[in-house]
């Protein structure tokens, strides 16, 4: 096996931490790594002895601490993503519940976006909750946003070529000369008329090529308060 995962726990500034080590195959020295959501991870070669692991975590307790204080504060308006966290999805708030029964599926309920098979104890985070919830809202836009492109390519006169939906942590949506258009999943953290907002945006490029003044009054023809919409993206953050 090319990685043996581990996880152990430290005490950072009177808070307990966790942190996952991860030994690899043909890996020569040990590194530190905090990741941008604040998780703390070391990897290491094979064979080196837990024991050494926590001890250079400890002498580098001080450069942890500021660099989880940083990242935090700069997460701030994010939550952990647990049972009872608010989802945005399409202008509904949903409640994530975690169930430690159940075959790892993730579904809505009413709403409730219920993630199950999931054991508090010694849990990645990342591994159990991030990424089936993001597979979830990925699936969810590739039922809703074809809908949506169709609608309004019909109401708009306007062909495409092909519709991909991409994991993009900036791009909201583009369209390529050739008339691909590309649309961010994360769109459905947003109100439907934001996302009609971005689709007829993209649309409108199959007539301009730019951001022109004739480019924004076609927009604004199909999507009268588009300026308030364009805003709220510039501003819509990851709820997680
Ligand atoms: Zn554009």
């Amino acid at each position: 096996m090319d990685r043996v995962i581990n996880k152990r726990r430290i005490i950072i500034s009177g808070r307990e931490e966790s942190f996952q080590v991860a030994f690899i195959k043909n890996r020569k020295r040990i590194s530190i790594l905090v990741d941008d959501t604040g998780e703390i991870q070391v990897r290491c070669p094979p064979g080196v002895p837990l024991k050494n692991v926590d001890s250079l975590l400890v002498r580098e307790k001080s450069w942890l601490n500021n660099r989880l204080v940083d990242i935090r504060s700069k997460n701030r308006h994010r939550q952990t993503l647990g049972e009872g966290a608010a989802l945005p999805f399409l202008g509904d708030r949903l409640t994530l519940r975690l169930g430690a029964w159940g075959r790892g599926t993730v579904f809505r309920c009413g709403d409730d976006l219920w993630i199950t098979r999931i054991n508090t104890e010694n849990m990645d985070m990342n591994l159990c909750i991030r990424r089936p919830l993001e597979r979830w809202y990925l699936r969810s836009a590739l039922a809703y946003f074809p809908r949506r492109l169709d609608h309004w390519s019909k109401e708009m006169g306007v062909s495409f070529n092909h519709l991909r939906i991409r994991n993009q942590k900036t791009r909201w949506g583009s369209c390529s000369s050739r008339g691909n258009i590309n649309l961010n999943w994360r769109l459905m953290w947003a109100m439907p008329q934001v996302v009609d907002y971005v689709i007829v945006h993209e649309l409108c490029h199959r007539i301009h090529m730019n951001h022109s003044t004739a480019f924004w009054s076609s927009v604004k023809q199909f999507i009268p308060d588009w300026e308030v919409y364009r805003e709220y993206l510039k501003t819509m953050d990851s709820p997680w």
